[in-house]
């Protein structure tokens, strides 16, 4: 099937009328015998045979080409039951079945995360892990069992292994986390906000339970319609930084390494795929956003724009691809982790570098003249009342500089007088909070503190958020121990060689 272009990079033509296949008297355009029984890119006909061997092709190379997974390795799939999950299930199956030299070698363990406690329905949830276990443990392989609110808890339980007796485990209670994890979905105000860190709390757990189940590798089954529907949403959502970790095939999340091997296959596919082996797909239970979001948004588009023009996906997802982190470090392992050891306290090892919430690294110290400061400055300046503006532009006769200037941290600060004396470095306006130069409130963790120790992309979920002691415990001890310890540098600062 080497004479399909690899990159299906054609020119963004629109669409000629779709091949009508349903009479049985077309042929398939690569073995010119066979009555053809699948269509892709609008015109091009395959024959059940062909379309699975080109299938395979795909997925085989995307693995093979990149020689990053070797004989023997242990790599944890996490599977959510749905087309893509299903297809790469039966695809490593069939690999590792095969006798030629072309079986595939590594050892894989599937890992289901139940998100039904953020869904409508709560109770489907054990029926769902359920069905979605015992189809991965009909093929042979075992699977581990966790859930969405163990991002909430302080110590998180270990997945479990499922087994034929899973009815008779009780998995551990977490209730009250339930109801916080609901309640820190509910505390942003926007759509956009709530997907968005629902997505970086699933990341989260993914990683965590490879943590602690020993794993060094973890294949996620995103395919490239999704992906390219995610370069356009991450973009508007303020994380083009992160992008290439988001699309590669390989990105390191917390050390982990995290592999895309369904990464070529477009969603199409994969469902003539699954329909082709009679496969079930299951839609487990998981959050439902109520209105529009970016990320519904960039689908509506891509998808709208794919029916017309075949080559949008390939385009948006090659072009995404091609992008690279200017971050010297970024795509390799972190020096110290956020979160290395899943039993260690939080606050040991964090590194200063990366988001205290989704462990990017920090896209934030760009200086003044960036797109960021302009945004900040901007922010900042319209968040304060326009009296107080106007009053600031009577005295100054129209021009911006003075006496009076705004901070990163959003205060209006007087240079001459020393009631305030914040700056970047000092923390401002959480008199009696962490970040304040007083101190007199440890416990309590102030937005702008956290917020220090966001990317920008979660800095715009924080924004959106009314609460932030919903966080995770770990994000506000992780933002508490870094605060103290750049506070700690600032006090030794004049003693230090
Ligand atoms: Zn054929
Ligand atoms: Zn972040």
């Amino acid at each position: 099937m080497c004479s399909v272009d690899p990159d299906e990079l054609t020119e963004m033509t629109r669409a000629t009328e779709g091949l009508d296949i349903s009479r049985g008297d077309v042929v398939c355009r690569k073995c010119g015998t066979s009555k053809a029984e699948v269509v892709l890119r609008v015109k091009d006909a395959y024959c059940r045979l062909c379309f699975l061997l080109y299938f395979v092709h795909k997925f085989r190379s995307t693995i093979g080409k990149s020689k990053q997974i070797h004989a023997g390795d242990r790599v944890l799939v996490a599977t959510s039951g749905g087309a893509s999950s299903t297809a790469l299930l039966h695809l490593l199956r069939e690999g590792l079945n095969e006798n030629s030299h072309k079986r595939l070698r590594f050892e894989p363990t599937f890992l289901y995360v139940d998100e039904s406690c953020v869904s409508s329905c709560p109770r489907m949830g054990p029926e769902y892990v359920q069905k979605i276990c015992s189809e991965v443990n009909s093929l042979d392989f075992p699977i581990y069992v966790t859930s969405l609110q163990q991002v909430m808890v302080p110590k998180p339980h270990p997945p479990v292994l499922f087994t034929k007796e899973w009815k008779d485990i009780n998995f551990p209670t977490t209730s009250g986390f339930e109801e916080n994890l609901r309640k820190l979905l509910c505390s942003c105000r926007s759509t956009t906000a709530q997907e968005d860190l629902l997505e970086q709390l699933r990341r989260e757990i993914i990683v965590h339970s490879a943590q602690t189940l020993g794993y060094q590798k973890v294949f996620l089954a995103d395919n490239s319609s999704k992906l390219s529907i995610r370069i356009l949403s991450q973009v508007a959502m303020g994380r083009g930084s992160q992008l290439s970790s988001q699309v590669n095939f390989k990105a390191f999340h917390h050390d982990i390494e995290v592999y895309r091997p369904m990464r070529e296959i477009l969603e199409n596919e994969i469902l003539y795929y699954v329909d082709l082996h009679g496969l079930t797909v299951l839609q487990a239970p998981t959050f439902e956003p109520k209105g529009t979001s970016i990320t519904s948004c960039a689908k509506e588009f891509v998808l709208g724009l794919q029916k017309d023009f075949p080559a949008t996906i390939p385009t948006v997802f090659r072009t995404g691809d091609k992008l690279v982190s200017t971050y010297p470090d970024c795509g390799k392992p972190s020096s110290t982790s956020l979160n290395g050891d899943p039993d260690s306290d939080f606050t040991v090892g964090i590194s200063s570098n990366r988001c205290a919430l989704c462990g990017s690294h920090l896209d934030t110290g760009q200086g003044e003249a960036s797109a960021l400061h302009a945004t900040l400055v901007s922010q900042k300046l319209s968040c304060h009342s326009s009296s107080h503006i106007l009053q600031h532009t009577e005295t100054n006769d129209g021009t911006i500089v003075s006496h009076e200037s705004y901070n990163m941290n959003g205060c209006a600060t007087e240079k001459t007088s020393d009631s305030c004396d914040c700056d970047q470095s000092s923390g401002c306006c959480g008199g009696g909070k962490i970040g304040s130069t007083g101190n007199r409130k440890p416990e309590i963790i102030d937005k702008d503190v956290i917020e220090r120790y966001l990317c920008y992309g979660c800095r715009i979920i924080l924004r959106e958020m009314e609460e932030v002691h919903h966080l995770p415990i770990k994000v506000q001890r992780a933002a508490a121990g870094l605060e103290q310890r750049r506070r700690m540098r600032e006090q030794i600062q004049d003693f230090l060689l």
